[in-house]
C-alpha cells in the first residue's frame, strides 16, 4: 500500500517552521507497513493546494494533507480539497454546537465568529475527531482516492495520527491482499568515537548484517547508529534487530551508552542509584548546564544533590575549595582545577560521586596553549578520580553541550570501573 504526503504552510516555504509533521507521518505509517512514496510541501494557496492532492492522489491514490485547516482566511485546504472532490461545503449543526459548547466551558466567552467555519464539512466526508483543538480533522473517499485532512499544528496533528489515521490505514491495508511488511528500528546511541572512528570499527560486522540497514547519525551528543528492517511482523523485525545489535556490540568498544531515546544522564542516574551512590556537579564553563541535564531526568531527587556554578576564580576558591595557589599557577583551566573543583563539590556537599568541568568555550578567552574548545573534565566516584582535557570543535554553543555530555560519559567509564571493584567509600 503507497501513501503520499501534502504538507501546507507557507512558514514551511519560508524556513520559518520546520516540518516536524512530515517525519513523524514517515515514521508512523513506515511502522505499519505503508510505503510513504512521496512528500510534497505547498505553501497556503488554494490552487497550488489542489494541484499537489491532484497529484500525488493520481500517483498514490491515498494522501494525507497536513495545515490549513484552521479559522483564518490563510487556512485554505479544506476548500480546495473539497472543490477537486466536487464536494460543497455544508455546514455541521452538530460539531458547531460543539464548538459553541467548547468554548463557553474553556474560554469563557462567545465563540469568534471565524470559527464558524470550522463546523464546514465537505458533502460526504467523515469526520476525525480533534480532541485537543476546534479543527477537526477529514477524510474525503471519492473515485480519486482517499483524502485525509489533518491540521498542522503537530500537538493535535500527533494525537489524530495516531489514534484515528494510523488504526484506518492499518484496516485498510490489512483488508487489501498485498503482504504487508512491517518496517522498525532500534537506535544505538554511542559517545565518545567519531562516524568515521565507528565506521572503521564496524566495517567487518556492517557486511554481515542480515537484513538489517545501518544509518549513521552523528550530533553534538555523539553517534546514534540506526538500525532498520522490513520483515513480515513486528516480531520478526525486532528479532533482526536484536541480533544485529548483539552482533555490532562487541565492535563499539564501550562507546554504546543507551538505546533508542534513552538519555546519558538517565543512565548515569540509574547506575548510581543501583549502588545507593549520590552525586554533585561543580560547573564552571557549562554554568549549570549538567545540573540541567541531570534534573531533567524524572527521580534524578533519588541521587543528584545539588551543584555549584563556579564561573569565577574567586567563587572556585570560595565555594568549592580550589586552592588559590593552584588556580594563579595552573590557570582555571586545567586538569588540577578540574580534579579540585569535583574533590570540593563531593565534600561540599557529601556526595559519593562528583563531577567537573572547566573550559574556554569562547569566541573569546583562548591562548595559543589553550585554545577555544579546551575543556578540562573532571569525575570521581568511591575513590576513583578520572580526568580528561578535550578540544571541542565548533562555537560556543557546541562547545558547552558537547562539554557536558562528555563528562557524564567520564563519569559512566569510571562508574564502570567501580562497579568491577567497589572500593571503599
Ligand atoms: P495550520 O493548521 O496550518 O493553521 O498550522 C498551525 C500551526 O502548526 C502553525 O504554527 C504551523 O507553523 C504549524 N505547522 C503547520 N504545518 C506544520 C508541519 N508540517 N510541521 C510542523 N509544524 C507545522
Ligand atoms: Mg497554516
Amino acid at each position: 500500500m503507497e501513501l503520499e504526503l501534502v504538507t501546507v504552510g507557507t512558514e514551511l516555504l519560508l524556513g520559518h517552521t520546520v516540518d516536524t509533521n512530515a517525519a513523524e507521518i514517515a515514521e508512523a505509517v513506515a511502522a505499519i507497513g505503508v510505503r510513504l512514496a512521496r512528500s510534497t510541501t505547498v505553501g497556503d494557496d488554494g490552487a497550488a493546494i489542489a494541484d499537489a492532492v491532484a497529484a500525488a492522489l493520481g500517483r498514490a491514490r491515498t494522501v494525507i494533507v497536513t495545515g490549513g485547516l484552521g479559522p483564518t482566511r490563510d487556512d485554505v485546504t479544506k476548500r480546495a480539497v473539497a472543490g477537486l472532490y466536487g464536494a460543497p461545503l455544508e455546514l455541521d449543526r452538530a460539531y458547531l454546537a460543539d464548538l459553541e459548547q467548547r468554548f463557553a466551558r474553556f474560554r469563557r466567552g462567545p465563540m469568534p465568529e471565524s470559527n464558524r467555519s470550522q463546523a464546514e464539512i465537505p458533502r460526504g466526508a467523515s469526520r476525525i475527531p480533534n480532541p485537543r483543538g476546534t479543527a477537526q480533522g477529514l477524510v474525503l473517499d471519492g473515485a480519486l482516492g482517499t483524502a485525509v485532512l489533518l491540521p498542522g499544528v503537530p500537538h493535535e496533528m500527533r494525537a489524530m495520527l495516531r489514534d484515528s489515521v494510523v488504526p484506518l490505514l492499518a484496516q485498510r491495508l490489512h483488508a487489501s491482499t498485498a503482504a504487508a511488511r512491517v518496517v522498525r528500528s532500534l537506535t544505538l546511541r554511542t559517545t565518545g568515537i567519531t562516524e568515521s572512528g565507528l565506521a572503521d570499527a564496524l566495517a567487518p560486522v556492517e557486511q554481515e548484517l542480515d537484513g538489517v540497514t545501518l544509518a549513521y547519525l552523528p550530533g553534538w551528543d555523539g553517534v546514534d547508529l540506526r538500525l532498520t528492517t522490513v520483515a513480515g511482523d513486528a516480531t520478526e523485525a525486532d528479532h533482526l534487530l536484536k541480533m544485529a545489535a548483539s552482533a555490532l556490540e562487541p565492535g563499539l568498544g564501550g562507546r554504546c551508552y543507551g538505546r533508542n531515546e534513552e538519555d546519558l544522564a538517565a543512565v548515569i542516574l540509574r547506575s548510581l542509584r543501583a549502588i545507593g551512590w549520590t552525586l554533585a556537579t561543580a560547573e564552571s564553563c557549562t554554568g549549570g548546564l549538567v545540573g540541567g541535564r541531570l534534573t531533567a531526568v524524572p527521580g534524578a531527587s533519588h541521587t543528584y544533590l545539588g551543584g555549584v556554578v563556579a564561573y569565577a576564580n574567586t567563587s572556585k576558591a570560595r565555594d568549592l575549595d580550589v586552592p588559590k595557589d593552584l588556580l594563579d599557577q595552573q590557570g582555571a583551566v586545567s586538569e588540577a582545577v578540574a580534579a579540585a573543583m569535583a574533590a570540593g563539590a563531593a565534600r561540599r556537599f557529601g556526595a559519593d560521586a562528583a563531577v567537573a568541568v572547566t573550559g574556554v568555550a569562547g569566541p573569546e578567552g583562548g591562548t595559543p596553549e589553550k585554545p577555544v574548545g579546551t575543556v578540562w573534565l573532571a569525575a570521581r566516584a568511591g575513590g576513583y578520580e578520572r580526568t580528561a582535557c578535550i578540544r571541542f570543535p565548533g562555537g560556543r554553543d557546541e562547545v558547552r553541550h558537547r562539554s557536558v555530555q562528555a563528562v557524564l560519559d567520564l563519569l559512566r567509564g569510571l562508574l564502570g570501573r567501580a562497579a568491577d571493584q567497589p572500593p571503599a567509600r
